[in-house]
């Protein structure tokens, strides 16, 4: 397993992570086995915004003595009072709610506190005004809540909270069909969605990623927007390259689940090279470099994805991305315009035009 830290944190966190929605599927005692695999594979971290309060029984049994090996991302709004997930923004039926849920997991503190799936400007004023967000930042000055973090889809409302600097983390909907402006929860323009990735990075919020694989459509080419299907590997790479992501929550049912999604950790540079999207990008999405290392290796041994995403954020006024940089053994300006990344990139960036841009840029 590979961890990636919590920027604001000294937590180390699975790039596998565990979303459960359908994990009461399972029934209780094969949900908790597919829970403890998960664990014993490295898997650290584990969203509980479940479809059936049932899932919660299966997690309780695998966290039972373990509680301190695993980080909890628990949703301020999801609502279980009739045992389905129901969603509200009522600060006394969170309360009631979250005083619930840790009994029924045992535990008496939570990782990640989170302001749970706003999308609305208006429920997001609902939110605040109920008490809900006063009631989690009340839980973190106790040190109950250990993190404070938000889930949504919208960009928009992603960069309110963030112009709050309250949060620790975000839980975003990345996978190369919303980005590209197709599915249901494709909130916000290419740039938009970008810009708000590299905000994270250069504020130091880690994104964890839900909906890695569209809620399953990318991996089945009848559902795909597409036409074509990806692999699980793919998505969950094309979303870990991306700046400020910390982890994917792809959905896990059962052990079939699990082992499809650790096989990404044992999956060889070609079967996670999803360079293939280039096919369906939009036009939009040509000449611009997605980090996906498709052109390498190049000759003069330069990392040409990771020379562009420092670019890119430092240009969005990521200091520590800058300072990154500099630090590479190897710079844009090491760069023979050989040319053989033009040749390679399947978005048909001008890599080694950029490379003297980037060079002139940082001056080396
Ligand atoms: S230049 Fe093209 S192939 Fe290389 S990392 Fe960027 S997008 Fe990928
Ligand atoms: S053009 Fe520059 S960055 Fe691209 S492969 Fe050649 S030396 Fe490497």
């Amino acid at each position: 397993m590979e961890y990636r830290r919590l920027p604001k944190g000294a937590e180390e966190i699975s790039v596998i992570g565990f979303g459960g929605s359908g994990l009461h599927q399972a029934g209780e005692e094969a949900g908790a086995e597919t829970v403890l695999a998960a664990i014993e594979h490295g898997v650290n971290y584990f969203d509980m915004a479940v479809s059936e309060a049932a899932a919660f029984k299966s997690y309780r049994a695998a966290f039972a003595g373990r509680r301190e090996q695993v980080y909890l991302q628990m949703h301020f709004g999801a609502d279980y009072s009739d045992r389905q997930y129901g969603w509200t923004t009522d600060a006394r039926r969170i309360r009631r709610g979250m005083d619930w849920l840790l009994r029924e997991l045992d535990t008496d503190y939570i990782d990640f506190g989170f302001i749970h799936c706003i999308d609305q400007t208006a429920d997001l004023e609902k939110y605040i005004s109920s008490g809900a967000l006063a009631y989690i930042q009340t839980l973190k000055e106790e040190g109950v809540v250990r993190h404070i973090g938000l889930s949504s889809h919208t960009p928009a409302i992603v960069n309110k909270l963030l112009d709050m600097g309250i949060l620790d983390v975000v839980m975003f909907s990345i996978n190369p069909a919303y980005d590209y402006r197709r599915g249901d929860y494709a909130y916000g323009g290419m740039d938009e969605r970008e810009a708000l990735y590299r905000r994270c990075q250069a504020e130091r919020v880690g994104i964890t990623v839900m909906k890695p694989f569209g809620g399953g459509q990318l991996l089945d080419e009848r559902l795909s927007p597409f036409g074509q299907a990806l692999t699980e590997s793919q998505c969950i790479q094309y979303a870990l390259d991306k700046p400020g992501v910390l982890n994917v929550l792809p959905g896990i049912r059962n052990r079939t689940d699990l082992n499809r999604v650790l096989a990404y950790l044992s999956a060889s540079t070609e079967e996670r090279d999803y360079s293939a999207i280039s096919t369906f990008a939009p036009a939009e999405a040509e000449g611009r470099c997605v980090y996906c290392a498709h052109c390498h290796p190049c000759p003069k041994g330069l990392d040409i994805a990771l020379i562009n995403k420092y670019y890119d954020l430092a240009r969005a006024g990521d200091a520590l991305a800058a300072d990154h940089y500099r630090k590479l053994e190897l710079h844009a300006g090491d760069c023979i315009s050989c040319g053989h990344c033009d040749s390679r990139c399947p978005f048909h960036v001008n890599q080694s035009g950029r490379m003297a841009e980037i060079a002139g840029h940082f001056g080396m």
